[in-house]
């Protein structure tokens, strides 16, 4: 038997920002307090703890987003939290039981009376022909070898897709002293003017911003707007790169294609909330474009529909750090109130105030989401030999073939060609996915829906469940 503590007042799943900030709040009171991250480190995505022994790279600069979030992560242990790393939440149930499968060991249950959602985003992928070829990676990865283990991709990489991360991965390259092609960014260039009515409410993102482009523009990294990528080509793996110019609804202008010789690819089109374990628990969910698709819908106090779950962070819409440390604040107070640990003036004049700076963050994160959205005649253009799950081989034309067929949900398509039965249940092809069967359908996104979801939401091994504790 495992002989862990089972039971806790407040489960926080997710330590990025939104979790740690939330849990330091919490440790001020007496609560019983867990937080539990897949990873090894706490930090979560932008964080990411560095191994102190890696020698020369890879060279670090944190911002000042990022040092405060250090400076969370410093406090939380001087606190009262247990805090369980490389614990995979696979599973919710209605009796406020959870299963977790921790150092990929032992699956054990947690029960608690409230618990906090914060399990972020992850990264959007768009398919295009040879996405699958060893050599093309994704720019979440390139950041995650950098930062955690001092790997970089090549000694020079060539940066494509969509969104402001592009520039973060291209930046943190240079740094590390490797080189970058270009920038190949498919959306037009930003409108000025209404980016800076965006950015008077986000100070430390436009300090990062102009330090990233001074230091691409210095090296000379030239950077191309409306320019995607059509197809990457090689023998076994990457040699070179397709791309070409789009007009403004995103439709290929013909003679415009370049071929881009390179041995690796860097790709990201944006992130997406990882809204699996709400969904699971049965939590309403909504669709915006304006928050970056499917998330999980919340009150003014981080309150999901049911009540004892709250939600807080990326989850809830993609909007960057700001907003997540704001959330994992107002979620924290609400759930200190639900528990009489905080006085009733105290947590409205609070709320007040971080509701207030919450909508600057809403809609900075709106700007971009609307910005970067893949438009529907770039999803109609992907060729009919162009695998879209990559986990079931699944390409656009079998897509194409079962919807004639009226395989026309994520739920019957599955049973048809085995999209989402993979071992990335979905989480990769499952956005791409909704977009097609909504530009197939013409179809609005919730009237198309989601992969339905259940245990285990991630994969776990067998010898894990072998080492089953249900400690009721
Ligand atoms: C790959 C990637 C790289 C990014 N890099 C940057 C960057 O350089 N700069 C920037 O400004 N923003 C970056 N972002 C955006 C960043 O995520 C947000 O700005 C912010 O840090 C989000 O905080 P959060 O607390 O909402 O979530 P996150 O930081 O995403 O933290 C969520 C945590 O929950 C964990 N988790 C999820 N599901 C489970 C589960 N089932 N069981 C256990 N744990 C789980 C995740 O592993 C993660 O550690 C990145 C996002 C991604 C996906």
């Amino acid at each position: 038997m495992s002989n862990r503590k089972n039971k806790f007042n407040v489960v926080i799943v997710g330590s990025g920002f939104a979790g740690i900030v939330a849990a330091n709040i919490l440790s001020e009171s007496n609560l019983d307090i867990v937080l539990i991250d897949e990873n090894i480190y706490i930090g979560g995505q932008l964080l990411r703890k560095i191994p102190d022994k890696l020698s020369e790279y890879p060279v670090y600069h944190p911002d000042y987003v990022k040092k405060i979030g250090f400076k969370f992560i410093e406090c939380l242990k001087t606190k009262k939290v247990t805090i369980i790393n490389r614990g995979v939440v696979i599973g919710i149930y209605p009796e406020k039981k959870i299963l977790v499968e921790v150092d990929e060991k032992e699956v054990i249950t947690v029960n608690f009376d409230v618990i906090l959602f914060a399990t972020g985003a992850r990264e959007r992928f768009f398919p295009f022909k040879g996405w699958t070829l060893p050599g093309v990676y994704s720019t979440g990865l390139a950041q995650v070898l950098m930062k955690t283990s001092g790997v970089l991709l090549a000694e020079k990489i060539l940066i494509g897709g969509s969104g402001l991360f592009l520039f973060a991965v291209a930046y943190e390259t240079l740094r590390n002293r490797a080189g970058v092609t270009a920038i190949l960014e498919q959306t037009a260039m930003l409108d000025k003017m209404k980016l800076i009515s965006q950015l008077f409410h986000q100070f430390p993102k436009f300090v990062e911003g102009a330090k990233f482009l001074s230091k691409i523009f210095l090296s000379g990294v030239p950077v191309k707007f409306r320019r995607k990528i059509v197809e990457a080509r090689g023998k076994e793996s990457l040699q070179e790169v397709v791309t070409a110019r789009v007009n403004k609804s995103g439709s290929i202008i013909p003679g415009t294609e370049k071929i881009h010789k390179t041995g690796a690819l860097a790709v990201g089109y944006g992130f997406t909330a990882n809204i699996e374990l709400p969904q699971l628990a049965e939590c309403k969910l909504d669709y915006s474009d304006a928050k970056g698709g499917w998330v999980v819908r919340v009150n003014d106090e981080m309150l999901t529909t049911r009540e004892d779950i709250f939600a807080g962070g990326e989850i809830t819409g993609i909007g960057g750090a700001l907003k997540s440390i704001n959330e994992g604040k107002t979620a924290a107070l609400a759930i200190l109130r639900r528990f009489d640990k905080i006085a009733e003036d105290d947590y409205f004049l609070r709320l007040k105030s971080l509701s207030r700076e919450r909508k600057h963050h809403l809609k900075f994160g709106e700007y971009f989401n609307l910005l970067y959205k893949i438009p529907e005649s770039t999803i109609l253009d992907i060729p009919d030999e162009t695998i879209v799950c990559r986990c079931e081989d699944v390409t656009m034309a079998d897509i194409k073939k079962a919807v004639q067929a009226d395989f026309n949900t994520p739920v019957s398509l599955k049973t048809a060609v085995r999209t989402g039965m993979g071992n990335c249940q979905g989480r990769i092809c499952g956005p791409i996915i909704y977009d097609i069967l909504s530009a197939l359908t013409q179809k609005s996104p919730q009237e198309v829906g989601r992969f339905s979801v259940r245990p285990p939401v991630k994969p776990v091994s067998i010898a894990s469940l072998l080492g089953y504790h249900d400690n009721r």
